[in-house]
């Protein structure tokens, strides 16, 4: 039961990699399992209800925030709420497994002031603004507006990268995952070992 109550959280502004980065791990490491986020926003169309996101209702959402079901949860994007339920945590340390939040930056500082012992933060930096606006724009997902939205919001998040335990640049997605795969392998062995004591 070593694994229990052990986190990993991957964290950067929208568009710098890190979704592909978390799937590459969640690959790589069965001890692993994506932490699904409940979100208010509408499903893309390639897009699974209880696989990429628990989709509720904002009403449902402000309820469960009430209840105090969420470990963290923030409003992301203007009326758009995401956040991680206590439950689903539970659920993955239930398979002694340990979940892997892919959130954003505020959520991410939360997570570390509530489970600050138990934690490993990973924050992947684009190369550039400019970069990060291609990759978006590429994408093909935002509007006009919702695309600025996301690029100011990203140069904001970038001032936090110090913040976290470590900070990946990916300007070459291969080296990077490799980067990502020797902090977590470090961190499962350490997690794992009987002498740990978190
Ligand atoms: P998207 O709408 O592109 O799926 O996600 C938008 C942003 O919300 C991403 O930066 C994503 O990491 C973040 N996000 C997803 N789930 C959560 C969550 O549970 N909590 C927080 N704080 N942010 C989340």
């Amino acid at each position: 039961m070593a694994l229990y109550n052990k986190l990993i959280v991957i964290t950067a502004p929208s568009g710098a990699g890190k979704t592909s980065i978390t799937r590459h791990l969640l690959k790589t490491f069965p001890q692993l399992a994506f932490s699904i986020s409940a979100a208010t926003r509408e499903p893309r169309n390639y897009e699974t209800n209880g696989v990429d996101y628990y989709f509720i209702p904002l009403e449902e959402f402000k309820a469960r925030i009430k209840k105090k079901e969420f470990a963290e949860w923030e409003m992301v994007y203007e009326g758009k709420y995401y956040g991680t339920l206590k439950s689903e945590l539970q659920r993955i340390w239930n398979n002694n497994q340990v979940p892997l939040l892919d959130i954003d930056v505020k959520g991410a500082i939360h997570v570390q002031q509530q489970y600050p012992k138990s934690l490993l933060t990973l924050f992947i930096e684009p190369p550039s603004i400019e970069e990060l606006k291609k990759r978006l724009e590429s994408r093909g997902t935002e509007t006009a507006e919702s695309l600025q939205a996301r690029v100011n919001k990203a140069a904001y998040e970038l001032s936090f990268k110090d913040h976290f335990d470590k900070c990946i640049l990916n300007d070459d997605f291969k080296r990077a995952c490799a980067e990502a795969e020797t902090i977590v392998q470090e961190f499962l062995e350490i997690a794992s070992s009987p002498r740990s004591s978190q």
